[in-house]
């Protein structure tokens, strides 16, 4: 029989060990230079004893325009030093409390096969559901019967000896949320394609936060038992955006489906651990447990708990674990069965009771071989996320932000989201943006597509770091809220040349600091009058911020601009208004326009300083 404290005991902790001489960090010690952090030109001159300006000349050589100040990337340091005739170190030094960054390193002996973790998404109505339903309850074993009503966020299945471990909320906006919080847990997605009705736009963006995350897609052509079907269609259409299926001589594995009819399940479980034996996923049962939460909730009798995730390690019942910025002792641990597991292995999710606060759906956590240990390092945690988030000025995901990693060296590829009025123009916009890429800056549009800027295209940016360009479309009141929670810059732009020169300026490193414009507000079109001379007067509730007479506007209809003009007059019932706030009805005139349809929306704006913006 396992002898469980032994294997307790001996497991590896998830701490460096290695102390580290801070003394001897960014200096040359026996002919190593042993550097932690990027540094400029002038600081690495001084360290390996070297003229600054000899350095810019041996770059210039090799076309590479620095200065004295500027930062150098990890691989020009490496390619100095060896100019210079030292060795170099590159040493990455984690503070314990920063666990998820920390590399955890496992000896090739102690690894060993681990569940793929599976996550279903495609458009809406393609079949996810049934097909999430159709898995958990195939091949049922004994244990499981009865026993599966219990939602924990993911489930685990049998499939000949080997284990499949599937996400269960389908959609990508769980991935994508998981992700922006840089908890990447899947690894193969299942995109269900209805044979029926082809690829939709939800297919293709489930296609893009899969490409964007690298994991591998596994087709589920689905409804294959409609009349009709054509699968062959699926796989064509496909194609086109780079899904290019074995029968059509790519290396992306498909099934033919019926999710509902319960046909081609099996072979769609074969093909998953086909996938997974062809990722070889790994990890090490003999160290603490590393892992991500999938979902929490404060449960009345119970207290906090949590779906958890192991993804390395072996997690036990009664064990030390931080959360977040919570810590706990697993109290209760249970399968998705309520079945109480005494160990939860890599690639397992679990149910865990003990925690002390709710922790947050992606975030880390870890186990610690002592309670004081999992106290102090939860504690740093609440410590520094407070800290940061003081710090933090909104806008991560900003051109300035951008524009300041690239002057220091310290990023190659600017990631965008673009969206815009028609397909032509996303191809258009999507092209000249493409042609700006140079040796040094990578310009990568993540996706393009026409259509209003929604919150998947927010998620997929913040999951992403990427900007969002909005071309002759417009944002909502909300979308615009949410992408500032998520810290996402959205750029809006009328004329492309406008947009690229904005973009070409960001790369060589010129800022303009200038006019921006600032919304003041939006009101929502209800009615439309036409009055004899003057012409349409919208009826308008107000429904964010203010709209102010004489300011500039625009027309938007389903999020697109169908006119950029003047207000000319602004009433409250008869009278003139300066300004009319949200929660208020008012009427506006705009200036050589009568073409305002009920539903539309009429946002108004200012051009502002940018610092007050
Ligand atoms: P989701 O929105 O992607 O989760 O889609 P659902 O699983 O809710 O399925 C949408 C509809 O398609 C439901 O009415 C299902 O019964 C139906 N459906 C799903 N799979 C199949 C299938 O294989 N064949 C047929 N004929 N209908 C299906």
């Amino acid at each position: 029989m396992k002898n469980k404290k032994t294997n307790v005991n001996e497991r590896e902790s998830n701490i460096p060990t290695k102390k580290v001489n801070k003394a001897n960090l960014n200096k040359v010690n026996n002919g190593v230079f042993v550097f932690t952090k990027s540094l400029t030109v002038g600081e690495l001159a001084k360290q390996l004893n070297v003229n600054a300006s000899d350095i810019i000349k041996k770059l210039f050589m090799q076309k590479k325009l620095v200065t004295i100040n500027q930062y150098l990337d990890d691989d020009t340091i490496g390619e100095l030093c060896l100019e210079y005739g030292y060795d170099f170190k590159k040493e990455e030094i984690v503070d314990v409390e920063d666990f998820e960054k920390a590399q955890i390193e496992d000896k090739e002996e102690d690894l060993v096969e681990r569940p793929p973790v599976v996550t279903i998404m495609g458009h809406v109505d393609h079949g996810k559901t049934t097909l999430i339903d159709a898995i958990r309850n195939s091949n049922l074993v004994a244990s499981e019967v009865g026993g599966i009503s219990q939602e924990i966020g993911a489930y685990q299945k049998t499939y000949s000896g080997k284990k499949i471990t599937f996400i269960d909320t389908p959609g990508h906006e769980a991935f994508s949320a998981m992700r922006s919080r840089g908890a990447g847990v899947t690894d193969i997605v299942v995109l269900v394609v209805a044979s029926d009705d082809g690829v939709m736009p939800q297919t293709l963006e489930a296609i893009d936060h899969a490409k964007a995350a690298k994991v591998p897609i596994i087709v589920a052509i689905n409804k294959i038992d409609v009349p009709g079907s054509n699968p062959d269609k699926v796989m064509q259409e496909l194609m086109q955006h780079d899904v290019i299926t074995e029968e059509y001589g790519g290396d992306v594995l498909c099934c033919k489906i019926s999710a509902k009819k319960k046909i081609g399940i099996n072979e769609l479980l074969e093909t998953i651990c086909l996938q997974a034996e062809m990722l070889q996923l790994k990890a090490n049962p003999k160290r603490y447990a590393i892992g991500t939460v999938l979902e929490a909730e404060l449960d009345k009798g119970e207290g906090p708990k949590a779906t958890l995730l192991v993804q390395n390690g072996t997690l036990y019942s009664g064990d030390y674990v931080v959360v977040g910025t919570t810590f706990g002792k697993v109290r209760r641990m249970t399968n998705e069965h309520k079945q109480i597991m005494k160990e939860c292995g890599p690639g397992t999710p679990c149910s865990v009771i003990g925690l002390a606060e709710v922790p947050l759906a992606g975030d880390h956590f870890m186990a610690f071989p002592n309670e004081k240990q999992a106290r102090d390092i939860a504690e740093k945690r609440k410590l520094k996320k407070v800290e940061k988030e003081r710090s933090q000025n909104a806008g991560v995901n900003s051109l300035d932000d951008l524009y300041n990693k690239i002057s220091e060296g310290q990023l190659a590829q600017i990631n965008i989201v673009l969206k815009t009025d028609s397909t032509g123009s996303a191809e258009a916009v999507k092209g000249s943006l493409e042609k700006l890429n140079n040796d040094q800056v990578k310009v990568n549009v993540i996706r393009a597509a026409a259509g209003a800027i929604t919150e998947s295209d927010i998620l997929l940016a913040s999951a992403s770091n990427a900007i969002i360009y909005g071309f002759n479309v417009r944002p909502t009141a909300a979308i615009r809220k949410k992408a500032e929670e998520e810290h996402v810059e959205i750029r809006l732009h009328r004329i492309i040349y406008a947009l690229i020169e904005e973009m070409q300026d960001a790369i060589k490193g010129k800022m303009k600091k200038e006019e921006v414009e600032k919304v003041t507000g939006q009101a929502e079109v209800r009615n439309v009058f036409k009055v004899s001379k003057v012409g349409e007067i919208a009826g308008c509730m107000v429904t964010d911020g203010f709209i102010k007479r004489d300011s500039k506007c625009r027309v938007l209809r389903d999020g697109t601009i169908v006119y950029e003009g003047k207000i000319e007059s602004l009433k409250r019932f008869k009278d003139d208004a300066k300004e009319v706030k949200q929660g208020f009805e008012c009427g506006i005139k705009i200036e050589n326009f009568n073409d305002v349809h009920e539903g539309d929306v009429i946002e108004g704006f200012e051009m502002v300083e940018k610092e007050n913006a």
